[in-house]
């Protein structure tokens, strides 16, 4: 049995760790992670702040005792330093400061992603607040306990900018959000679709600052102001938010990267050296939608090239499906739900994409509690090759994205979508489905 070394334990980490010690007993795991938690779900931070949930508590799903159980040894609050990889061992710091020596046959790195920090003039003041770690959602929430903090910054609307932009206000604060884009939640849908969102979140209270970079902080030990390239404000707080980075320094020069940093892996999850696997956040990721490598950093691509990564490890071979990115949000009670690219990001990416757009109610008129369904198709105009899908409602229309994201993994073209079986029952749809009719007007 070879001795295998995974180095960070979220997402990523836990599931290539649980996979080892499911389906290859006997594995020699050696697991190392900085932090003192496991498996924090980062997507529960909003809720958690935001009062929607009562706590913490089930943000997480595993933990370094139920690995150890399986017979892992699990070194937490150890960062692993650097790495030999032609010596094939590794220098890890333990919290007390002592070194910690390993060796390896098989590597998996999973160190995941970090929140970028602007280099601007006042960064460093408090209660200025990223949103990653579990430690961070804690402190954000003591923040906003206390009755003095009355307006805040968020900086970012993606979606996790949005996310803490709706707790805001629901603590009862104000909620200023800054965007440098013209609108929210822009680099996964087109602006027909983000209009409404950022009706549904001025309509809530959220002071929307879009195409309006901020280029510095103010204040005196604690974070007073917040100044743009149109304007100062007043704040308490802020919340950064404006994207991650891959935290993949210990492979620098040493493995293959991507343009951001990211550790470069093949379907395998193998990077450029022999035994040394990378996963999650800190890894390239196949885009089925632009047929190349990319970076795009979910929990949920993050769990499933855990899995990969462990069975080839171990020794199974097994091929990673490439993902859609397929992501989802839900503000205020509105929900929007995508899959591989917007128009804007097809463009970029040097397709010449065509759109279909299509609006109906979910249900026939007849029903009550029935609400209006947006759906955006976005193919190629040469190839017809579905390239991407967007949705919104205050309907629940999340499952209907696995459909387009499967599309889109296996090619599908938007004719096919024409003809689909799609089942009719008034409690759900419609007869001449939104899909159905989206295809058959496109051009
Ligand atoms: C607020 C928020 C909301 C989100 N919401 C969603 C969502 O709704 N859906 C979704 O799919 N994704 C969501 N994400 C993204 C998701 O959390 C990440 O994609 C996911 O955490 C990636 O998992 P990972 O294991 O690759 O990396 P990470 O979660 O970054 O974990 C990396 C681990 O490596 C450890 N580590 C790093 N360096 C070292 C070292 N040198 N030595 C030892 N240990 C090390 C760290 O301590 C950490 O435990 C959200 C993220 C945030 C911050």
């Amino acid at each position: 049995m070879s001795k295998i070394l995974l180095v960070g334990a979220n997402h990523a980490g836990t599931a290539a760790a649980n996979t080892i010690l499911d389906n290859y007993p006997g594995s020699e795991l050696t697991i190392v992670d900085r932090n003192d938690n496991i498996s924090y779900l980062g997507c529960g931070t909003a809720l958690w702040i935001g009062r929607q949930i009562s706590g913490s508590e089930g943000l997480f799903y595993s933990s370094a005792e139920a690995l150890a159980a399986k017979g892992a040894k699990v070194c937490m609050e150890t960062e692993v330093e650097f790495v030999d990889f032609g010596a094939k061992t590794a220098a890890a710091r333990t919290k007390d400061g002592g070194v910690l020596s390993l060796s390896y046959d098989k590597l998996i790195l999973a160190m995941g992603s970090l929140p970028i920090i602007p280099k601007i003039p006042g960064i460093e003041l408090e209660n200025i607040q990223t949103v990653k770690l579990f430690q961070d959602g804690r402190q954000a929430n003591a923040l906003l306990d206390n009755p003095e903090i009355k307006t805040v910054a968020v900086i970012g609307a993606g979606y996790i900018g949005v996310e803490l932009a709706e707790a805001v206000r629901r603590r009862g604060r104000r909620a200023l959000l800054f965007e440098a884009e013209s609108t929210s939640l822009a680099s996964y849908y087109d602006e027909s679709l983000t209009a409404d969102m950022d009706k549904v979140l001025g309509d809530n209270g959220v002071e929307l600052h879009f195409g309006e970079r901020v280029q510095s902080f103010k204040g005196d030990k604690k974070v007073s102001g917040v100044v743009t390239d149109k304007g100062e404000y007043q704040i308490d707080m802020a919340i950064m938010a404006i994207g991650f980075r891959p935290n993949a320094s210990l492979a620098a020069g040493h493995l293959d990267t991507i343009g951001n940093g990211a550790i470069s892996v093949d379907l395998h999850q193998r990077t450029s050296l022999p035994d040394v696997y990378a996963i999650g956040d800190c890894a390239s990721i196949y885009s089925n939608a632009l047929r190349g490598w990319t970076y795009i950093a979910l929990a949920t691509n993050a769990v499933r090239s855990g899995i990969v990564a462990a069975h080839n490890v171990c020794g199974t071979p097994l091929e990673s499906s490439g993902v859609q990115g397929a992501n989802g949000i839900s503000i205020f009670g509105y929900n929007m739900v995508s899959a591989g690219l917007s128009e804007k990001a097809a463009k970029k990416a040097g397709f010449s994409p065509l759109v279909t757009d299509y609006a109906a109610l979910q249900k026939p008129a007849f029903m009550a509690n029935n609400n209006e369904v947006k759906l955006r198709i976005v193919y190629d105009s040469g190839t017809r090759r579905v390239l991407g899908a967007q949705m919104a409602s205050y309907e629940n229309i999340s499952m209907c994205i696995h459909m387009f994201s499967l599309a889109i993994e296996e090619g599908v073209t938007l004719d096919k979508l024409k003809l689909l079986d799609i089942f009719f029952l008034p409690h759900f749809n419609q007869p001449y489905n939104y899909i159905t009719m989206a295809a058959l007007n496109a051009k």
